[in-house]
This record gives structure tokens, sequence and C-alpha cells, in this order.
């Protein structure tokens, strides 16, 4: 077969593939329209544009023509809520007030906002539109008369608290998806995230930049999206496609795309910001040349977590060997500019991964391509600058400083580090669980830690476990009973040794038990 018949084959094959269904949303829609306007003149043409089914209210800054009902003169203050319930505040004569549908307290709707003056997400809710007065709305018109009665959307992600690491021990760790949202539909819970599924509009970036996995995305998991790239990859090699290149895109900008070469294999997706490392790493271990991204009108946010995911897949394939002078996944908005990669494509290529946890995933990936070894000088490990957030390495800890208190031991989210028991005082590291989060940075007392940001790409080093520090167990001097190690025992009467509270030969109760220490003092 030649390429465009191979193409032709993959993306057929692609049609078989079943897609987990996620749950739903739903909204539900009254009719109910806040116009937020300068004056009537301007709310009626909007009004015109409504169909019969819906019910405007106005909200004017200035009275300028004969009083309709349902009309408020005010300034808008807030917009919160979504579709089916926004809930609004706005500056009338002088006080704030909650402006409502009726008495009985029916939020509105819709807002449709021509002033646009209040502070909102740059992707706003579900049902606010903030209108150009003077702009060409037809589309959106078209888009708001359908807003009536119960609506459903999917739920595009998933949350884990259990695997989150937002906040530990009143310690900020890490916000992440709280920074990488641009529906601002991610809020602190105090130790973990909430996320509002009726903000989410499932651009995806949350669950590319999460450390951990506590966010995925669910509608198509990354599990999904890995059988699609499977089976469209896989089937056009197999029918002695060459070359592969891979395009992703949203299936709403379909119709901007040019005609693509025959080696091109376009993937819609729900979202492009739903991308990240461990599908452009997985789409290189499939054979692939040369990813190209098709970006159109996404939120800056978005855009910067793709940048950065962008930046360790090449961080990664560098240090792996896999080096090309033009970029190996390239974002772009005119696709027609893309440059091809020149990068060494396997040879020998990887099976389905079926393993859910996002870092297993990964691991996986990094190590059918370090064993593999089909470039000839892969280092041992990547390092990374602390911009380009990773969320793989290690921890230093200075053995000079460090007393075996197990304060990091005691607080590490992922259990990376580990404790001996009392006859063995032992900080333990296991390199593939750590996720950088500077907790047991931040609980050290003795300040003898540090983080080192890196994917070590051998598997026996990163799993196995490292001993980091280990001391001899400490016996009370009376009694014999271990009941800490030598460096904090050391270390506490070293320090204590000048204070009054301990002269006359007291310091030598800090070298016994707790009972032998009572026994001591009657
Ligand atoms: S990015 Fe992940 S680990 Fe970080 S706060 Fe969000 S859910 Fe938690
Ligand atoms: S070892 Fe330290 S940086 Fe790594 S996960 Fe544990 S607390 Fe966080």
């Amino acid at each position: 077969m030649n390429n465009l018949q191979a193409k032709q084959k993959a993306i057929t094959a692609l049609a078989d593939i079943y897609i987990n269904p996620t749950s739903v949303i739903s909204y539900k829609s009254a009719g109910f329209v806040l116009i937020v306007s300068e004056s009537i003149e301007e709310a009626l043409k909007i009004t015109e544009q409504l169909g019969d089914k819906f019910t405007p209210h106005y909200l004017l800054q200035n009275k300028t023509g004969v009083d309709k009902n349902n009309t408020t003169y005010g300034n808008l203050i807030t917009v919160n809520g979504y579709l089916g319930s926004f809930e609004i505040t706005a500056m009338v004569n002088n006080k704030i007030e909650n402006l409502m549908v009726n008495k009985e307290g029916k939020y509105f709707d819709i807002v449709i906002d021509l002033v646009s003056t209040i502070n909102i997400a740059p992707v706003p809710p579900f049902g606010y539109y903030g209108l150009n007065k003077n702009g060409e709305n037809v589309e959106i018109f078209a888009e708001i008369n359908q807003l009536i009665g119960i609506l459903d959307k999917p739920k595009f992600f998933n949350l884990d608290a259990t695997l989150c690491v937002h906040n530990r021990n009143k310690t900020e760790l890490c916000q992440r998806c709280i920074d990488s949202c641009p529906a601002d539909a991610i809020s602190s819970n105090g130790d973990s995230v909430d996320v509002n599924p009726n903000l989410c509009h499932g651009c995806g970036g949350c669950s590319s930049a999460c450390p951990t996995g506590a966010i995925s995305y669910a509608y198509p998991t990354e599990e999904d999206t890995s059988k699609k790239l499977y089976v469209l990859v896989g089937s056009y090699l197999k029918n002695s496609g060459k070359q592969v290149k891979l395009l992703f895109h949203t299936a709403d900008n379909e119709a901007l795309l040019p005609e693509l070469e025959s080696n091109t294999l376009p993937l819609a997706q729900e979202e492009i910001g739903s991308l990240g490392l461990e599908t452009f790493l997985y789409a290189f271990c499939l054979g692939v040349e040369n990813i190209i991204v098709h970006c159109t009108d996404e939120p800056a946010q978005t855009i910067q977590v793709l940048h950065k995911q962008i930046n360790l897949t090449h961080k990664l394939l560098h240090s792996l060997g896999y080096q090309s002078q033009n970029a190996f996944v390239q974002l772009i908005t005119d696709i027609s500019q893309a440059l091809d990669s020149d990068i060494t494509p396997l040879s020998d290529t990887i099976g389905l991964i079926e393993l859910s946890n996002k870092r297993n995933r990964i691991f996986a990936m990094i190590d059918f391509l370090y064993t593999n070894k089909q470039t000839q000088t892969p280092l041992s490990h990547c390092d990374f600058s602390v911009s380009d957030d990773a969320y793989f390495g290690e921890v230093i800890i200075n053995k000079e400083l460090c007393t075996l208190c197990m304060a990091c031991t005691s607080v590490c989210p992922p259990k990376a580090l580990t404790s001996g028991n009392i006859d063995k005082p032992i900080v333990n590291f296991q390199e593939s669980l750590c996720v950088q989060c500077g907790l047991c940075v931040k609980s050290c007392p003795e300040e003898a830690m540090q983080l080192n940001s890196r994917l070590i790409f051998d598997n026996q080093q990163r799993t196995s476990q490292k001993i980091l520090n280990a001391d001899q167990p400490f016996r009370c001097v009376d009694c014999g009973k271990v009941f800490g190690s030598n460096q904090v025992i050391q270390k506490m009467m070293e320090k204590l040794k000048n204070h009054s509270m301990f002269a006359d030969g007291k310091i030598n109760n800090l070298a016994k038990c707790e009972d032998c220490r009572v026994k001591a003092l009657f």
C-alpha cells in the first residue's frame, strides 16, 4: 500500500475503538436572560435576536428611553455561577443589590453583557456572553437560542484527592491545576482541590500539569487516547505507511485544516490542552516522527501548559539520545508552516500501554526507550531546571546536618521517603515516587535537604530503595533500651551542654530513656 491507502485504512480502523463514557453534567435553563447594557436601545437590539421562549431582563447603566418591564438601572459588579444559576450583584442607587428574576429568588439562566466591565475568567462560565455591541454575533445567537430546557455536557475530568499534594501540613505545595485553569473552575479546599464541574470547559491543562495524576482527563481518558494512537499509527505502519506524522487538532477546527500530506495522520481531540508529555512520548514510542499540535484561540494558560509539556518531552528525548534540528512536537496555528523533524524514528516500537497511573505510564515508556537503546549515547538521566516544572527527581540529604529526626519521612505525601524502625534509624528514598513537592525540604528543622529535579532512566535505580542516611540506635545509658538515634541524642547533648538547666551533670539525663529519666528525678 502507498501512504495514502495506509492512512485511509488507519483512519477507518479508528472508528471501531470503544471510548469509555464519562458521567454527564446537566444544566437547567428556563430562559431568563439578563441583558447588561448602557442603554435600552442597545438592549432591545439584543432582545430582537432572542427566540420567543426567552424572557429578557435589563440592567441598564443609563436611563435613555421609555422604561420597559423588568428593568433595573445600575452597574454590574459580579457574576457568579453558570448556565441556569447566575448570582448577580449590581450597584443600584449606591447600594449593592442581588439581582434576581423574581421575589422567590430565581437566579438568572443566561447573562448577555454588552458592557464587560467585570472580572470574569478568560474562559467564562457556560451561559455568560460578553458581547461586542457593534460586532457580528449571528453564530453566538444561534448558540444562545439553544440554551433552554435541560442541557447536558460530559464531565471532562476525574479527581482522586488522595493523590493530590496541594497542601499538606499547612504548607502550600502545588497549585499547578489552579494556575492552569482558564475557567477558574479549580479552587483550594484546604488540603486538596475542588473542581467545579459546572465551570469546567474541559481545556485539559490541569491534567497535563498535575504531577501525581490526581486530576486526569476523563473524556477521553489517557488510556483511550493511547488506544486510538496505537490503532491509528499501528495500522498505518502495518500497511507499509512511511514517515508517520501526527496532527492533533480539535474536532471544531477540522474545517480549518488544509489538505494534509499523505503521511500525516489527523487525530481530533476534545481539547488540545489535554495533550501532554505522556501522549507525546507514547506517539514517539509508536514510531511517530513528527507531531503537529494545531492551536487556534486556546487560552494563554492552556498554551503555557502545552509549551511546558512539549519542553519536557524534548528534554527527555534529547537525553535519551533522540535529537533533532526541527522540533519533534510543534505547536502551531498555521500548519503549513510546520517543519519536518529529523528525529531518528524508532524501528522497534512499543505495544499498547494499559497502565492507568500517569507516572507509571511515563516510566513504562522511559524504560522502553532506555532498554531498547536505539541510539548510541543515551545519558543516564535527564536534568531539569526549576522553570521546567518537572515532577520527577531526587532529594539529597546533607549527612553532616541530618539528625535522623524523621520529620521528612513522616510528611512525604507519596511515601517516597520512609523511615526504618526504632532499632534501625534510617531514611530510605524511592526516586520513582518523588513528585518534587518540596514538603520534606520545608519540614526539615536542620535545613539538611535539597531537591534535584531529574528523571533517572535506569528502572532499577529509579524504583529501588536508597539509603539517604542511617545511624546506630541509641541505647539508654541506664537500662539499655533503644529510644532514639545516636546522632539525635549526641546533637541534643552538644546543643544543650552549656544550658543552665542541664548543669551539674544533668546533661547525662538526656542519654536516658523516658522511664529512667523519671526515676532519676525522684
Ligand atoms: S496539580 Fe494535581 S497535585 Fe497539584 S494541586 Fe492540582 S490536583 Fe493536586
Ligand atoms: S521526597 Fe520530599 S519532595 Fe519528594 S515527594 Fe516526598 S516530600 Fe515531596
